[in-house]
């Protein structure tokens, strides 16, 4: 549990991994500000959730590609909150594809979102953890930039770049009190990976020493402890959250 009144942002936070983010934080005490591409239709049920923690959660549609939009929502977002204390990269998109058939409007959209994106909204929002003198920020990368995969070259370099990023901010924020921290799921059950046929989803898990996909909230875990002060010593790593496949 946080110290105190806590608040957190949450890009992509309207379902999957980033869903289950927003549910842990809300459970943690932390009052949360998510965004998303378009806003679910049961973002109600987090705003009950979050009366049920006795505290507050708000949801925007907001691009992470489009900075004016990031820049907006973050003062928005940090006024309403009352500051920032914790910040988790992770909206994310995937366009799979053999590179011989890649176009260039796959490479920019995946390296767009995920990358780029990540910049956008780290780079609205480190000025303020650098003036509070503290705080956290957990990028969500992805076993793919650690290890490759194939038909994922745009995806596997733009989380590969969140690795690298993440690294220099850390060394770059720790003389602020600010830890930067990178998790990187392997195979995990959302909508991004629902449509993964049977027989590829068996070859993936006959290699996943614990033998299962992970499920969103054992990535929230994770990211909750590494964005609060129990993690108050660890910056620069990554956590691989993913049965074991990268042992
Ligand atoms: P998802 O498709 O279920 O959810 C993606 C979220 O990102 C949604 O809330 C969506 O609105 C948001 N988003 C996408 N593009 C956006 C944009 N331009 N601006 C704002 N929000 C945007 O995906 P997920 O499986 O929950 O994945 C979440 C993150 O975890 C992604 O970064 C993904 O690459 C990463 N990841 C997922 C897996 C997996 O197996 N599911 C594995 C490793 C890493």
């Amino acid at each position: 549990m946080p110290a105190g009144p806590r608040t957190a942002l949450v890009t992509g936070g309207s379902r999957g991994i980033g869903r289950a983010v927003v549910e842990r934080l809300l459970a943690d005490g932390y009052d949360v500000g998510y965004c998303c591409r378009t806003m679910p239709a049961d973002a109600a049920d987090l705003e009950r959730l979050a009366d049920k923690h006795g505290v507050r959660v708000h949801g925007t549609a907001v691009d992470v590609t489009d900075g004016t939009a990031v820049r907006a929502w973050l003062e928005q977002a940090e006024e309403r909150l009352g500051g920032l204390d914790t910040l988790v990269t992770n909206a994310g998109i995937v366009r799979d594809m053999p590179l011989a058939v890649m176009g260039r409007e796959h490479w920019d959209a995946v390296v767009g979102t995920n990358l780029t994106g990540t910049y956008t909204v780290c780079q609205a929002a480190v000025m303020s953890l650098m003036r509070r003198r503290g705080g956290s920020i957990v990028a969500v990368s992805s076993v793919a930039g650690l290890r490759g995969n194939a038909t994922q070259t745009n995806y596997a370099a733009s989380k590969a770049g969140i690795v690298g990023f993440a690294k220099s901010l850390a060394k770059e924020v720790a003389r602020f009190g600010i830890r930067v921290n990178v998790v990187a799921p392997g195979l995990i059950e959302t909508d991004m990976t629902a449509g993964l046929d049977d027989k590829a989803r068996r070859k993936v898990v006959a290699d996943i020493p614990l033998r299962r996909t992970g499920r969103a909230e054992e990535v929230a875990d994770a990211v909750a402890f590494l964005a609060s002060d129990r993690a108050a010593y660890i910056t620069g790593q990554v956590v691989r959250i993913d049965g074991g496949i990268g042992i």
